[in-house]
């Protein structure tokens, strides 16, 4: 992927299972501060997600159409090595709680060992969104819950299509 050379592209990395609307409101945060956001979905064995990495990819490609310098890829293996490819050397994560940022916080130092070069940049979400979790979405709904205002319509619809989520 070519991008002026003066251009700051960012990585927002994470299993998106599936895209939330916490999730889309850091992306598009991101988008106004860095010129390109790559939005990078994990596909990792490990995690049994509930969707495939295609859907995963599809429903935050729809979510996130309308931000024009904002795109959608998959991934495996380590991240550092991604953002590299992609040259970027910008990691960008969102951040809820405190319970979020021990977690952040060793991921963070992690990759810094790993790639020195490489910056994890955090986005505190909206309050609305401190509660939001994909796998919160995923339990709401099986118990009948409204999960309208949590995530993105197309989600809702790919949601009612599978009707039942892992
Ligand atoms: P991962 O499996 O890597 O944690 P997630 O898809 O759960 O992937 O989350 C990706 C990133 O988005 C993480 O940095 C996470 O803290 C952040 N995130 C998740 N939900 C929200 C939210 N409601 N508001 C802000 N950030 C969020």
């Amino acid at each position: 992927m070519s991008l002026n050379k003066n251009n700051i592209r960012a990585v927002y990395p994470g299993s998106f299972d599936p895209i939330t609307n916490g999730h889309i409101c850091i992306a598009q945060r991101a988008a106004k501060i860095f010129d390109e956001v790559i939005v990078a979905v994990l596909i990792n064995a490990q995690k049994n997600p509930s969707f495939s990495v295609e859907e995963r990819q599809k429903m935050a490609e729809e979510a996130l159409a309308d931000f024009h310098n904002v795109r959608v890829c998959a991934f495996s293996g380590l991240l550092v090595n991604f953002i590299r490819s992609l040259d970027s050397r910008i990691i960008i994560r969102g951040l809820r709680a405190m319970s979020d940022f021990e977690y952040e916080f060793q991921m963070a130092l992690m990759n810094r060992q790993l790639a020195p070069d490489i910056e994890t940049f955090f986005i505190v979400t909206e309050p609305q969104y401190s509660y939001l979790s994909s796998s919160a979405v995923k339990d709401i709904f099986k118990f009948n819950g409204d999960i309208s205002g949590m995530v993105p319509e197309c989600v809702i619809n790919r949601i009612l299509l599978e009707g039942n989520v892992k």
